[in-house]
């Protein structure tokens, strides 16, 4: 039951993503979460560090899209001037986004990846379609009470694997 949480990689940082590996394994197509992953807790900016990583990816040839529960304003707010594609309201861990995500992206299960900050949503929903799965610690510590019970329950689960 737990292996169905297991994320294929676990980084602390974005900088850590393994992208060697990743085009080793032809990995085309970058999905990535927004909150706790891009932006902090309750920030609308994506700070300049993650601003350039995903310049980074571009420049290497990595197609990139954001699934994310927030709404169009939101996600906007926070992109800005970066031109990445996005799937808005995305209720994962559903199917559904992820699966939009990847038309947009032009990939299939094989050549995508998901990198976020939540097993429950990002990386169950990633593992639902047979992606690359990557976990990175949440920026914020600070977050929604509703978040600070899961991470207990994920602190749980990440122990045991
Ligand atoms: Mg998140």
């Amino acid at each position: 039951m737990l292996e169905k949480l297991k994320p294929d990689i676990m980084v602390n940082t974005l900088r850590e993503v393994p992208l060697e590996i990743l085009k080793k394994n032809k990995i085309t197509g970058i999905i990535l979460d927004l909150d706790n992953t891009l932006t902090d807790w309750n920030c609308v900016n994506i700070s300049k560090d993650v601003c350039e990583w995903i310049v980074t990816l571009k420049n290497q040839g990595f197609k990139i899209c954001i699934v994310s529960n927030n709404g169009v304003e939101r996600i906007e707010a926070s992109l800005k001037n970066l031109d990445v594609p996005y799937v808005p309201n995305a209720l994962k861990p559903g199917k559904r986004a992820f699966l939009k995500a990847m038309k947009l992206l032009g990939t299939t299960s094989y050549s995508t990846a998901i990198i976020g900050d939540q097993l429950f949503t990002d990386i169950l929903g990633g593992k639902r379609l047979r992606l690359t799965t990557i976990l990175v610690k949440p920026r914020s510590k600070k977050e929604f009470i509703g978040t600070q019970l899961v991470r207990k329950i994920e602190k749980v689960i990440l122990s045991r694997f």
